[in-house]
């Protein structure tokens, strides 16, 4: 007879005979009331971590605390950005635990304490997550303010984080009872520190001595590294006189003598790449372009995904509950979604938008109409991601309006405080917004974070993307739309690529002009589609729509999930084969 998992034993529970992964993430999107993330990165590693303890897979988080968090933004009526601290309280979310450790940062001795987390999944057993905090009585002011704020600060107050992220975190798993790693997982190059940090302890038997191709070998054996990022300017590099000043010489040597520097750089992308047996990105496009970037090395690619329980609006979650009730511990049930009725799956998305119009005038006053064709958009405000390509051509939007059908727009989305373009598009949608008004309805919500993902993202009839092509590495928000029965019109990159069926999962912006991808060909690509095909099917052939609606949650939300996302890990990263 089998024996009955217990608890303790979640690693035969799920299959596996892993001991520990440690999961290393310079963000980590715990809840919308923990500021401890900016965007896609940190929703992400959240997301893996809970479907981690979904399946009983024996992970451990590990990321800085950020009493002040990212920022709270507010936009002022002509669309200038502010940024405000968020006041936010450890006591009342987190465990403050007792473990400490001592790193030198820039010759001083700083203490990390840390605060746990934990996460209950589907069956109730649970992931820690373990929060940095060098806000202590031992350490001087400077150093208290280390980890108070996520992407704040210059390449000094960064390079602290991150020795923080990586030395300290790995230094301080073992003093909380957690010293049997077996893998080590980078999530991004953040944390690559921690490959030096393993690097001291293999030869802290042999001090003075040159590490060997065998000590390297043995570090490699133990770490995993994605990397999310496409373009060369996004990955981290520190002088090599910043990294002796921040880190110390010894430490900045030993990197040199292990060949980690690049030049008179350290590159923390190459660092992981270097410390890793397995690296990936995350998405096959962004695979390739990660190969092309890092010839060097040998990329894989695990598709992003999102956690479905998180991201299910309520009526879908209930909708679900009735007819697929195994989604909850299983998302590959998801694809039964397939004999759904249409008039079900309208009827709880109509409760989404409802719920998203609900929000929009609380936070606005605006009132959107319901039975108007709702679009949303939301993600970080930045030139590449073009979230004002729509208004390309206003009189080519006021005509669609008026003769094919009406439509209103919702956006959302925080600039970086140091990102001027991106908060120029910001103000470029409220320009567009005054020169429509009266025809179509546009409204921009603040304080883009978690909670407002999942209304905008479950409460649109369409979710919009047009990036700059291979910018985006994966994405994500389309994702949870598509769960929650929203089709995406989008350009053809990151999941998207992987994700769409032409009228079946959604749309594609590309049309005759085919690959082109400058600002005029993709907007007018994406007024063709609204025109000739999106608009009409909504309005004359709500079935028809449906059936797109269905396809989006059958196809999509049963494969760009985390679940599928862990288990591609664990079989092609974590367990050795
Ligand atoms: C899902 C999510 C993101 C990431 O979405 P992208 O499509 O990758 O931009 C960013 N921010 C928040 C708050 C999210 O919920």
């Amino acid at each position: 007879m089998a024996a009955i998992p217990t608890d303790s034993d979640s690693a035969a529970a799920s299959g596996s005979s892993l001991a520990g992964v440690a999961y290393f993430s310079m963000e980590i999107g715990l809840d919308t009331a923990i500021p401890t993330y900016s965007g896609g990165l940190g929703v992400l590693a959240g997301d893996t971590l809970r479907s981690a303890a979904d399946l009983g897979i024996p992970m451990i988080g590990v990321t800085l605390l950020y009493r002040k968090g990212y920022f709270r933004q507010s936009i002022s009526i002509a669309g200038q950005q502010a940024e405000h601290p968020v006041e936010w309280a450890p006591e009342g979310a987190l465990d403050r635990m007792d473990a400490k450790v001592s790193i030198e940062i820039e010759g001083r001795d700083v203490t990390i304490g840390c605060w746990r987390f934990t996460i209950t999944g589907a069956t109730g057993r649970s992931v820690p997550v373990f929060l940095l905090d060098s806000d202590l009585e031992e350490n001087c002011d400077a150093d208290r303010a280390l980890t108070h704020y996520l992407y704040g600060g210059d390449d000094r107050y960064r390079l602290c984080q991150e020795a923080i992220l990586g030395i300290a975190g790995q230094k301080i798993l073992a003093a909380l009872g957690h010293g049997g790693i077996e893998v080590y997982h980078m999530n991004e190059g953040h944390s690559s520190l921690l490959g030096l940090s393993l690097l001291e302890d293999q030869i802290e038997s042999r001090r003075g001595k040159r590490p060997t191709k065998a000590d390297l070998a043995t570090i490699r054996d133990r770490c995993v590294f994605t990397t999310h990022t496409p373009v060369p300017a996004g990955h981290d590099r520190f002088h090599r006189s910043l990294v002796e000043r921040v880190l110390g010489k010894p430490r900045t040597d030993l990197l040199a003598a292990s060949r980690l520097l690049e030049g008179d750089a350290l590159n923390m992308t190459k660092l992981a790449f270097e410390c890793s047996r397995y690296a990936n990105g995350v998405a096959k496009i962004h695979q390739t372009v990660s190969q092309r970037m890092f010839p060097g090395y040998r990329v894989h690619g695990v598709t992003n995904g999102i956690h479905p329980v998180t991201w299910a609006a309520p009526a879908m979650s209930d909708l679900f509950d009735r007819h697929i009730p195994e989604w909850r511990k299983d998302s590959i049930y998801l694809r039964y979604a397939s004999n759904i009725p249409a008039d079900e799956i309208i009827a709880a998305h109509q409760k989404s938008k409802l719920a998203l119009i609900r929000t929009v005038r609380d936070r606005t006053g605006e009132v959107l109409d319901e039975e108007t064709f709702t679009i949303g958009f939301a993600r970080r405000a930045t030139p590449y991601k073009r979230g004002d390509v729509l208004f390309q051509n206003l009189d080519r939007l006021r005509w669609i309006t008026r003769h094919v059908g009406r439509f209103q727009l919702v956006f959302g989305g925080k600039a970086h405080p140091r990102d001027e373009g991106g908060k120029g598009t910001i103000r470029d949608v409220h320009e567009a917004a005054r020169a429509l008004e009266g025809l179509v309805k546009i409204v921009y919500l603040e304080n883009y974070e978690m909670d407002l993902g999942r209304i905008l993202t479950s409460g649109s009839d369409l979710w919009l993307n047009s990036p700059e092509k291979t910018r985006e590495a994966s994405g994500t928000s389309g994702m949870k739309a598509a769960l929650n029965g929203v089709p995406s019109l989008s350009v053809l990159d990151g999941w998207w690529l992987e994700g769409h069926v032409e009228g079946v999962t959604g749309w594609s912006a590309a049309n005759y002009r085919g690959a082109l991808d400058d600002r005029a060909s993709v907007a007018h690509a994406l007024y063709d589609k609204l025109e000739r095909v999106v608009l009409p099917l909504f309005y004359e052939r709500r079935n028809g729509y449906a059936a797109v609606m269905r396809g989006a949650i059958s196809l999509n939300g049963s494969f760009f999930n985390t679940q599928r996302m862990v288990r591609q890990y664990v079989y092609h990263a974590y367990e050795r084969r």
